[in-house]
């Protein structure tokens, strides 16, 4: 292999958002370390980690997969991508779907009567005492 990227033409992204897609040189940013002499991700699925960081984007996106479009819609917990059979309706929501998808949902609900359930009375309280203080010595 020409490690100084000549021979590449195209290089397979494994970001978020391609999932493995072929895509051309100039997708990818430079860098001299990476295989093509381009960095291991696309421009888009770095751009999309670095905003996932902060949040995860309630958006659809369109892609191919075997050849057929299919709409994926990213759930706002896991920040995955998935089909929007994944996700519950939801009416008067954004795409009429839950931001989160069902194994998300599952998860939180399991662990809402898990946790919550003989907790959330001592919680509640001892977080009542520990902002009351911080609102006295504000005062
Ligand atoms: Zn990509
Ligand atoms: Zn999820």
């Amino acid at each position: 292999m020409d490690a100084s990227g000549n021979k590449f033409k195209a290089k397979q992204c494994f970001g978020p958002l391609c999932n493995g897609i072929y895509r051309s040189l100039e997708s990818f940013h430079k860098n001299k370390k990476g295989l093509g002499g381009r960095k291991e991700k696309c421009i888009e699925c770095v751009r999309y980690d670095r905003g996932t960081k902060k949040r995860n984007d309630n958006i659809l996106i369109e892609k191919y997969i075997d050849g057929k479009k299919v709409t994926l819609k990213s759930c706002t917990v896991c920040g995955e991508f998935k089909e929007l059979n994944q996700y519950s309706n939801a009416k008067g929501q954004l795409y009429n779907k839950y931001p989160s998808c069902k194994s998300c949902e599952n998860k939180r609900l399991k662990d809402y009567y898990k946790d919550n359930k003989a907790k959330v009375n001592e919680k509640g309280k001892k977080y009542y005492q520990e902002n009351r203080e911080i609102d006295f010595r504000k005062i």
